[in-house]
């Protein structure tokens, strides 16, 4: 196992990166903050394991799409943006501005002999983020999508493993008193968790 996914050494970090707020350890104007929960759903991704049972892209609709993912879908394609919004999407009915795929179950892009996506470099926010699903930069709780058994697993895990590490993660909590290598430790923690982000 790739030591850096090992559940015990994800949620040490995890509760390391989570003992102190980002505003305390990003002083770089431009650094995104990221809540607590956000560095669950991030710990969540490391460890996961997708079981390739294809629930997700079977039987997940509506599929929402940012501009930015039907840009990214456009360009992958060869293909200019209106045409990749009128071939592929349909406007969200209850949502300005926002838009989903057209609905088509199982997703049009979805391999069924492979159990894969076809267009997996360039599919939406929406699929990157599932299973752990939830806005970024809010307090809402990490969704488990029962659908999914790869996410009800890696719950599960995560779970079990910050328990047993919890008695050594908590000297951080105690301590008022952050030592220079603590809110150092904490940030490199941070970082750590954050890095998923790039390749989900
Ligand atoms: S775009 Fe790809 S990952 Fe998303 S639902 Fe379709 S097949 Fe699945
Ligand atoms: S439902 Fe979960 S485990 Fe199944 S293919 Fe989708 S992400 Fe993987």
């Amino acid at each position: 196992m790739d030591l850096n996914r090992d559940p015990k050494f994800v949620a040490s970090q995890l509760l390391l990166a989570t003992s102190l707020p980002d505003e305390q350890i990003f002083r770089e104007l431009d650094a995104p903050s990221y809540t607590d929960i956000d560095y669950y759903r991030m710990a969540c991704h490391i460890i996961f394991e997708c079981q390739r049972c294809g629930n997700c892209c079977t039987t997940g609709d509506p599929i929402r799409l940012r501009q930015e993912d039907v840009a990214l879908l456009a360009r992958g394609l060869k293909i200019p943006l209106n045409k990749a919004l009128k071939k592929f999407t349909i406007k969200d009915p209850q949502r300005a501005g926002v838009y989903n795929f057209k609905h088509i179950l199982p997703c049009k892009f979805y391999d069924q002999s492979a159990k894969g996506c076809k267009i997996y470099q360039l599919r939406p926010w929406s699929c990157r983020i599932f299973p752990f699903l939830g806005i970024y930069g809010s307090e809402d709780r990490v969704v488990v999508n029962e659908l999914c058994p790869g996410s009800v697993r890696t719950m599960k895990i995560l779970k079990e493993a910050i328990e047993e590490v919890r008695p050594d993660a908590n000297r951080y909590k105690s301590n008022n008193a952050y030592s220079a290598a603590d809110v150092a430790a904490v940030r490199s923690a941070k970082l750590f968790i954050r890095e998923t982000l790039k390749s989900i």
